[in-house]
């Protein structure tokens, strides 16, 4: 039966990476995965999780089914990280959550249950967006329209471009939104921008879904939960996907969290029934420990001070690095603008070199990005900044 079926295009991050591990130059830089690293390139454990993690050993006596809708603590505590405990959806009984696989288990899940209700089963997706976002929301059965996002030429946000377009979007489409630190292109929507578009979401009938898989990456945790936050405050309804991989480091084990808000608590209730199920008929449950870790931490004063510390730690070597980087760059007077790196947010930007370029790095300096050019600032470190420049200054002159 298998004969059927075709060879994959090979991934090209996942290719990028086996390429990276088989280069045998000592000086070799990963730029192109999407993780945090700290400056001996490794990305640790925060003590914040190891301290969790130890607690946990001692006071766990069970290892039995948590349900579809994972640990009741994780969400009601996610919950008020991402939207703010005071926050209206809350007080009003419209949102219920779902800890998820990750963001990715959390995305397709909204997916499949948007597929189901949405009555045009279109969603529009910004162009670029994370390109793991198109399997996982066309696997759902949604039909996928981009808007116009990130002008490569002005290294800024076309957003006259994106509200005429999705000024063409029809009643009961959907818009999925990145919270912040927007991957691949780390240009942010401003309060203002986000006003706007929670008018035209309203005005034309259209359902957001809202990524936040970095927050505390960009500006902190409650300024770059803004968006999310004041579309929730002005929207009746609405989805949320959020990640506890980067913030909380925990990647493989595959933490996060769905939020469904809706019109009313029986609407929202009823929703929330349908999403469970879908989730008993996919994955049947999420896994315990991440979620169990993020607890741990958010129930506890004395940890939650130490993850945020250890948060805002890695926020500011993302944002030194991003000067860092420029400033190098002005200093050795290589060819090109790169003034958009220094404001932009998050673990991404775009270099604004060709694509040939990106090809010559790798091959000659063993400089290692994807082919858009999107680096991550985070793989940069004190140690290899100089080296980066030197091998940027040949490559684009
Ligand atoms: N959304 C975006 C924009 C991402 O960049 C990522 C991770 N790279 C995710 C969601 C999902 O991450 P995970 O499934 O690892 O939690």
């Amino acid at each position: 039966m298998y004969e059927t079926l075709q060879p994959v295009a090979e991934d090209p991050i996942l290719a990028l990476m086996a390429s990276y591990r088989r280069d045998t130059n000592s000086n070799k830089l990963d730029l192109g995965i999407g993780v945090y690293k700290d400056e001996q390139g490794q990305t640790p454990i925060m003590q914040a999780v190891s301290s969790a993690e130890r607690l946990l050993l001692e006071r766990e006596t069970s290892k039995s089914y948590i349900g579809p809708a994972g640990s009741e603590g994780f969400n009601r505590l996610i919950t008020q990280l991402v939207f703010g405990a005071d926050h209206r959806v809350i007080g009003e009984n419209r949102v219920v959550s779902a800890q998820t696989p990750g963001g990715c288990g959390a995305l397709r899940i909204g997916a499949e249950l948007l597929a189901a209700c949405s009555p045009t089963g279109r969603i529009w997706v910004s162009d670029p967006t994370w390109a793991n976002h198109r399997p996982l929301l066309a696997g759902a059965g949604l039909e996928i329209r981009e808007y116009p996002y990130y002008d490569s030429a002005q290294r800024s946000i076309r957003f006259g471009e994106m509200i005429d377009s999705l000024n063409g979007a029809e009643a009961g489409d959907i818009v999925l939104l990145h919270g912040c630190c927007h991957n691949p292109t780390g240009a942010d929507l401003e309060p203002e921008q986000w006003r706007q578009l929670a008018e035209l979401i309203e005005r034309r009938g259209l359902l957001p879904f809202v990524d936040i898989a970095y927050q505390g990456l960009g500006d902190g945790l409650d300024r770059d939960a803004y968006g999310v936050r004041y579309l929730a405050e002005q929207l009746p309804e609405m989805m949320v996907v959020t990640s506890c991989s980067k913030n909380f480091g925990l990647y493989r084990e595959r933490t996060g969290a769905l939020f469904l808000i809706g019109r009313t608590p029986a609407q929202t209730e009823r929703a929330g029934g349908q999403l469970f199920s879908r989730i008993r008929g996919h994955y049947s449950m999420p896994p315990a420990h991440g979620g169990a870790v993020v607890e741990t931490i958010l129930d506890d004063t004395g940890l939650t001070a130490l993850w945020q510390s250890e948060l805002s730690a890695m926020r500011e070597r993302i944002r030194y690095l991003r000067h860092r980087l420029v400033d190098r760059l002005e200093q050795v007077g290589v060819n090109g603008d790169f003034g958009h790196i220094r404001h932009q947010r998050g673990m991404f930007s775009f270099l604004g070199i060709e694509r040939e370029q990106v090809v010559a790095l790798r091959k000659q300096h063993s400089v290692y990005l994807v082919e858009s050019g999107r680096f991550n600032v985070a793989g940069l470190s004190n140690g290899s900044i100089d080296a980066f420049v030197a091998a940027l200054a040949q490559t684009v002159g």
